[in-house]
């Protein structure tokens, strides 16, 4: 079945994470994986841009921004999103930078992304930064800027059924399911926030393209529906 990967990342994460994948290694797995198109980014924006200026095609880039560094990082985004073949999105990891999701420091990023009519796409599910519930506050904050809560709440039962809950409330948040462990999870995501609210991701190269696949696909959703996270809903979301 073909598809788009809603969630992956170009370029070496070292560190406690000790993973990477060079964008030409990305798209060779993609051909073996049916994976049309990838939504890319990576904290040095530089490496994004490379992927972008290479594979056209194959990937869209978010831009991945600091909330910590103020003025500059809206400037920066800015100058990001005007480019020629620039970048499509905001990419925000309040883990990583050490933020709360809610927190005013974000706020004008996200009236940056509001002006120009871009997603935002926020890394959930590590306390005390990037709880779903903090993620929510912020939707409701903005309700005109459509919000993806990457993960739908991570590795953390309760952090998925907040996930879960926290989308069904505001309709301007979508759930990426990559990492989350819980096959069961996306049906019922699928069924209570809305069929065209959750996308497939693989969140490469922290997971395995085959672990993430089949788990959506066991999900016990039709192949229709399937069809939905793999390939239709994200498509529809970024307008492609
Ligand atoms: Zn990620």
């Amino acid at each position: 079945m073909k598809k788009i990967d809603a969630h992956a990342h170009v370029g070496y994460f070292g560190s406690w994470c000790d993973v990477g994948v060079t964008a030409e290694e990305m798209v060779a797995a993609m051909r073996q994986y049916d994976i049309e198109k990838s939504i890319v980014s990576y904290p040095d924006n530089d490496v994004t841009l490379a992927a972008l200026d290479g594979w056209p095609t194959q990937f869209c880039g978010l831009a991945w921004m600091d909330p910590n560094k103020g003025e500059r990082a809206v400037a920066d985004f800015a100058g990001l999103a005007d480019r020629k073949a620039g970048v499509s999105g905001l990419k925000l990891h309040p883990l990583f930078n050490a933020y709360t999701a809610n927190d005013p420091v974000v706020f004008p990023l996200i009236e940056e992304a509001r002006k120009r009519g871009l997603p935002v796409f926020i890394h959930s599910g590590h306390p005390p930064f990037s709880l779903p519930w903090s993620i929510g506050q912020l939707a409701e904050l903005y309700p005109d800027v459509r919000f993806v809560m990457i993960h739908m709440g991570h590795g953390h039962g309760v952090y998925i059924q907040a996930a879960i809950d926290v989308a069904a409330k505001h309709d301007n948040i979508w759930l990426e399911n990559s990492g989350m462990p819980m096959h069961t999870k996306i049906r019922e995501a699928y069924s209570r926030v809305g069929s065209d609210r959750i996308f497939w991701g693989s969140d490469a190269p922290f997971h395995h393209y085959a672990v993430e696949i089949l788990r959506t696909e066991v999900s016990g959703l039709s192949e229709s529906q399937l069809e939905d996270v793999f390939y239709n809903n994200v498509k529809k979301f970024m307008g492609w």
